[in-house]
């Protein structure tokens, strides 16, 4: 009972859009031999977020649905901001997201032998050139959507100079920035992108899967295309930015004597943006380094990793990104949508329980002490009996606890929990009448007395009397205390790159609030991380990686309704 199955569910089916559907046709018309090949390819510099989730659905999702494969080919490129940690847990977030790639990792850096080939070939037919301004002046000569770039002075150097020079490029004879490969393009082209694109710079940097082999890196234009080329990929699926890279990618594949029928079809989607929430590895990282979250799994990221910590499931995300559907027109979708697929999910699934976030002692002055009434309690009140008989046992003593705010001393109108003299549902139990209210020095309730009526055992009075309000309640000599991290929202506004300069003000000042003596049912401390429950009246809780079964941490998923305030 301790557990809950948290593994992944088997993938959603593709719901249909529109690159499905241009995929369906090329395999109609038998291109690429009917075969489907796509990838995901995340540049390791990060942890993946909710908006990588999108693409990973999708490139999965069209390989699982034509029979396909699916890659994960690190782009690998930069060495100086590139790690094995963020390698690392990209695979762990995937498969945790419930997909698996077709062999192994593939990596750009596989390539890097081939991509020198290939560029050296150029440099041999004349069609690239070392160019040896800095990159300042490189690109203050490359003009721009009105004027037409100016010709580099290098432009004109022999074969053989730029053979010599790329060749000793690579073998380190110069320091960085002293000179770069570029491709000879066309300096008046409309396409500013075509103006003799660059395609290699020196970085004497060490490389976290090529180490010192290398001083010279790929420009990642020229890296892309031949990445997805070499590994046979027949759809290049990715975000709109790189749609008018396109015609530069069909130029590279040209120059390097790319078959036709064997070249990737690209085709862009829109990006996810959600309200409320940052998806740029780039901002993220400076959440985690400026330590405005613990980080970057921490529950109030909207990376894979902090999603999860926080209690979201794979399936919830699945399903958001099926329900979100793919475009080519940039748009916001509303938060609560990835809210309502969380609530959606856990509800479906998780077992009940009872906690108390801030314990007041109610104590049943007819019960004595030592006596104990045993009951039960449905793991799953949500399902009719047939479906589910689970039960859980429930105690009732003389010492309980219930919520602070589950009692007044003078109710409020349509206060229908405890007070003086008034009757309440103890939720799976039975109803009690308040007798006394104990107070300290300062005024403080302390502790409210009250009767149980023995005929009500379970919670329906024999007498048939109506007592509208029920509370829940856990008992004091079984209850474990816990901390219970109760998160909200990270950003207080609905767009916090509105002003990007001040993006960071926008973080919402009130996103965790720390409970360090919840009352917990005891079982549900010894439950192992992400073990999710939803806390009756409540909302859902998971069990974090901090937890131990004696000092228990929880995190409160999501409430069970929306009761966000804007700021
Ligand atoms: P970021 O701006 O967060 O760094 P990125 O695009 O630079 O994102 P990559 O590692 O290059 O990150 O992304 C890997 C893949 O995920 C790419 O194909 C990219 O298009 C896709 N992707 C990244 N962000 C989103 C998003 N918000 N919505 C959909 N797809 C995304
Ligand atoms: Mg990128």
């Amino acid at each position: 009972m301790s557990s809950i199955d948290v593994t992944p569910l088997a993938p959603n089916d593709h719901a249909p859009n529109f690159v499905a559907e241009l995929v369906a046709s090329d395999v109609a018309q038998g291109k690429h031999g009917g075969r489907v090949h796509t990838r995901f390819p995340p540049e390791p510099n990060g942890y993946l977020h909710l908006g990588h989730a999108k693409s990973i659905c999708l490139n999965f999702g069209l390989a699982r649905a034509f029979g396909g494969q699916c890659n994960l080919r690190f782009d690998d490129t930069n060495p100086e901001t590139e790690e094995v940690e963020y390698v690392q847990s990209i695979q762990d977030d995937v498969r945790w997201l419930g997909f698996q790639w077709d062999g192994e990792a593939y990596y750009a850096s596989d390539y890097f032998d081939a991509l020198y080939t290939f560029a050296m070939n150029m440099v041999l037919s004349g069609k690239a050139y070392v160019d040896s301004r800095s990159s300042d002046e490189i690109r203050d000569s490359r003009g721009d959507f009105h004027t037409a770039g100016m010709n580099s002075p290098y432009r004109a150097r022999s074969v053989a100079e730029n053979a010599d020079l790329f060749a000793r490029m690579r073998a380190g004879e110069f320091p960085d920035g002293a000179h770069v490969l570029r491709a000879v393009g066309d300096m008046a082209s409309a396409d500013v992108k075509m103006r003799d694109p660059l395609m290699y710079r020196i970085r004497h940097a060490k490389h976290h899967r090529t180490g010192n082999k290398w001083c010279i890196y790929p420009m990642y234009d020229w890296a892309h295309g031949q990445s997805d080329y070499l590994e046979k990929i027949t759809h290049s699926v990715c975000t709109l930015e790189f749609a008018n890279h396109r015609p530069l990618y069909h130029w590279f594949l040209d120059q390097v004597g790319a078959d036709a029928a064997e070249r990737p079809h690209q085709t862009e989607f829109a990006r996810l943006n959600v309200t409320y929430t940052v998806l740029s590895k780039r901002k993220l990282q400076e959440l985690v380094q400026g330590k405005h979250v613990s980080g970057w799994d921490d529950p109030r990221m909207p990376t894979l990793s902090g999603m999860r910590r926080r209690g979201y499931t794979a399936r919830a995300l699945r399903n958001f990104c099926d329900r979100i559907g793919v475009s080519t027109r940039d748009s916001v979708v509303d938060v609560q949508l990835l809210e309502h697929a969380l609530r959606e999910h856990l509800g479906a699934t998780v077992p009940r329980a009872m906690a108390v976030l801030r314990p007041l002692k109610l104590v049943v002055t007819n019960l004595a002490e030592g006596e104990d009434i045993a009951l039960t309690a449905p793991l799953r009140p949500d399902l009719e009996q047939n479906e589910s008989s689970e039960v859980r046992p429930l105690t009732l003593s003389r010492e309980l606890y219930i919520e602070q705010d589950d009692f007044m001393e003078t109710p409020a109108k349509k206060y229908f929990r405890l007070a003086p003299g008034t009757e309440v549902r103890l939720r799976y139990a039975c109803i009690v009448k308040c007798t006394e209210v104990l107070k300290d020095a300062n005024g403080q309730v302390t502790e409210v007395h009250v009767t149980w009526d023995p005929d009500s055992k379970g919670g329906m009075p024999a007498d048939g009397r109506k007592v509208k309000g029920t509370i829940h309640w856990v008992r004091a000599a079984s209850a474990v205390s816990a901390e219970v991290r109760l998160y909200d929202r990270l950003f207080a506004a609905e767009n916090p790159m509105a002003d990007k300069d001040n993006w960071l003000a926008t973080l919402n000042p009130a996103s965790v609030e720390v409970v360090h003596a919840a009352k917990l049912e005891p079982w549900v401390a010894e439950s192992s991380a992400e073990c999710t429950y939803q806390f009756e009246r409540l909302g859902y809780f998971c069990v974090d990686k901090d937890s131990q079964p004696t000092a228990p941490v929880l995190n409160r998923t999501i409430s069970l309704k929306d009761g966000f305030v804007a700021a």
